[in-house]
């Protein structure tokens, strides 16, 4: 995994809407940090900067080393609809060069860790809000992103499924060690995943606390 440096970030976009303030904090690799805060505070923007999808105003996004490879969760899962599971998985990583049988064989673990090995053939429609959502999950593991983005993934779930994906997603992340950024305005949520809570607030967004959290999972 990688750690990465957010450095004066700060945005305005075209329209003249500051979305962010002026951010900087240090994530260390293999940290899980919740971006914590109220609609509109400029959480999606800190990912949507990460991920260069939008360039910063000032400021910058640095990286130790290398620039890590990204994973990118969204609350909507953007899975193609005429394609099964398993595809959904593999043609990405068929795009980028990887072997139909190897792509294949890795979608099919990928499934596997997310508890859906019964449903590789499986179109999206067919999958409930939680295995859509599961899916998307093993789609950005797949690749063995360094760095995982998550902008409110579960937002739009049910509690009890909401729930059992958090314990899924700790327990992926315990294994892999990838840099987690979770953006969320679940207090629960933050606590109950994160190492540490970067907490957001106003227009635009600003830091306005920066907290260790002092139970962080694995937890007796
Ligand atoms: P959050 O994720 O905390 O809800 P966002 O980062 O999505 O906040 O948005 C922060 C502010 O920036 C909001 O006022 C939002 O309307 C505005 N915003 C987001 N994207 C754009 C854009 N492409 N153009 C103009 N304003 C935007
Ligand atoms: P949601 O609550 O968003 O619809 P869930 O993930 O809770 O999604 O799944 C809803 C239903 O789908 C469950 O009642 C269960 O029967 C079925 N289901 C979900 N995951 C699996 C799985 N791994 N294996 C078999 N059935 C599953």
């Amino acid at each position: 995994s990688s750690g990465l440096r957010l450095d004066r970030l700060a945005k305005t976009f075209p329209n003249g809407t500051a979305a962010l303030g002026e951010l900087s904090a240090d994530i260390e690799a293999g940290a899980f940090v919740s971006l914590l805060g109220p609609s509109g505070c400029g959480k999606s923007t800190v990912l949507r900067l990460i991920a260069g999808l939008e360039e910063p105003t000032r400021g910058r996004v640095g990286w130790p080393q290398t620039r890590g490879s990204l994973g990118f969760i969204f609350q909507e899962p953007t899975l193609m609809a005429w394609a099964t599971a398993t595809n959904n998985i593999a043609l990405p990583l068929e795009l980028a060069g990887m072997a139909k049988s190897e792509a294949r064989e890795r979608a099919r673990v990928a499934l596997e860790k997310v508890g859906l090995a019964g449903f590789a053939d499986a179109l999206p429609r067919e999958l409930s809000g939680g295995m859509r959502m599961r899916v998307s999950i093993a789609r950005a593991l797949v690749a063995d992103p360094d760095v995982l983005l998550m902008d409110e993934p579960f937002a739009a779930l049910d509690e009890f499924t909401r729930g059992k994906l958090n314990d899924d997603l700790l327990r992926l992340w315990a294994e892999r060690r990838f840099t987690g950024i979770f953006v969320t305005h679940s207090v629960f949520e933050a606590v109950y995943l994160s190492q540490r809570i970067l907490i957001l607030s106003g227009r635009p967004g600003r830091l306005v606390a920066d907290i260790e959290n002092p139970a962080p999972y694995p937890r007796e």
